[in-house]
C-alpha cells in the first residue's frame, strides 16, 4: 500500500465510519491464529431458496449462459440437473456481466466423500470483481490456517465462527460487497468492504479489505473499473454450485 493509500485508509478509519473490523487479527496464514469457534448452523436448505424479484439470476438450475471461461469462451465445467460442477484443472469462470456493489447469494457443496486435507480439500472461491476472494473450502473437521478456511476473506480475515456443514451438503453464502472507490488519479478514496453470512450465520461483519486477496501476499489496491465480472475459482476440486443471484446495490 502506498503512503497515500495508507493515509487515506487511516483517515477513514479514524473517522470511525467504515465498520467493525478494520484490520486482520493475525499475520497472514498464521496457523497459531486462534481458530474460529465451531457452531452448528442447523440443516441446510432442502431446495434452492427462490431469488427476490429484482435479482439478476446467474444460475437458476439449468442455463449457464451467464458465465464464460476467462478467455471469453464457453464454460468448461459440467452442468447437471440443478447444479454445475467444477471440472478440475479446466480453469476458473466469470460472469458475462460486470458488477460493482452487490448483494450476492450462492449455494455450494464440496465433494463427498472428502479427499485430501488442509487447503487441498474442497477448495474453490467466490472472487468479487476478480480480485476479492471469499474462500470456499471443506472446513468440516479439516484444520487449516484460519484466514484460509471456509468463509474467510482469503489471507485477511478468518470467519467470526466456523458455521460449516459436512462435505456433500449444500451450504449458502449471502454476501454484501462494497467495492473500493478510486479518485480520478487512481488514488484510493475508500477501501472494499465485505459482510458475509455462511449458512445464515454472520461470519464477516463489514470488514475492511487491505487490498486484493492473495496467497502469501497482501497486495496494495490498484485502481480498477467500477464494474468487473464475478469469478468462481477452479482450485482443482470438483465443487458444485447452484442458485446464484445478485442484487445490484448501485444503479
Ligand atoms: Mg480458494
Amino acid at each position: 500500500m502506498s503512503r497515500c493509500q495508507t493515509l487515506a485508509l487511516a483517515a477513514l478509519l479514524a473517522a470511525g465510519r467504515l465498520g467493525a473490523q478494520a484490520a486482520p487479527p493475525c499475520s497472514q496464514h498464521d496457523r497459531d491464529c486462534p481458530p474460529p469457534r465451531v457452531i452448528d448452523a442447523g440443516p441446510g436448505p432442502k431446495s434452492p431458496v427462490p431469488p427476490p424479484s429484482d435479482a439478476v439470476v446467474l444460475f437458476g438450475g439449468r442455463e449457464i449462459s451467464q458465465w464464460r471461461s476467462l478467455d471469453g469462451g464457453p464454460v468448461p465445467w459440467r452442468v447437471a440437473k440443478g447444479y454445475f460442477e467444477i471440472v478440475p484443472g479446466s480453469g476458473s469462470i466469470q460472469t458475462a456481466r460486470s458488477f460493482g456493489d452487490v448483494q450476492l447469494h450462492l449455494e455450494w457443496s464440496t465433494p463427498f466423500p472428502p479427499e485430501g486435507r488442509d487447503q487441498d480439500r474442497g477448495n474453490s472461491g467466490v472472487v468479487l470483481m476478480g480480485r476479492y476472494e471469499v474462500q470456499i473450502l471443506d472446513s468440516w473437521a479439516n484444520p487449516t490456517y484460519p484466514d484460509g478456511e471456509a468463509a474467510a476473506v482469503y489471507g485477511q480475515y478468518p470467519p467470526l465462527v466456523d458455521a460449516s456443514r459436512p462435505a456433500g451438503e449444500w451450504q449458502t453464502y449471502d454476501i454484501v460487497f462494497r467495492r473500493p472507490r478510486f479518485g480520478s488519479r487512481g488514488e484510493l478514496l475508500s477501501p472494499a468492504r465485505l459482510t458475509v453470512f455462511h449458512n445464515g450465520v454472520l461470519v464477516q461483519d463489514n470488514v475492511i479489505l487491505t487490498g486484493p486477496t492473495g496467497h502469501q501476499r497482501r497486495p496494495p489496491y490498484e485502481a480498477h473499473p467500477d464494474r468487473l465480472p464475478l469469478l468462481l475459482q477452479d482450485h482443482q476440486h470438483a465443487v458444485r454450485f447452484r442458485n446464484i443471484w445478485v442484487r445490484e446495490l448501485e444503479r
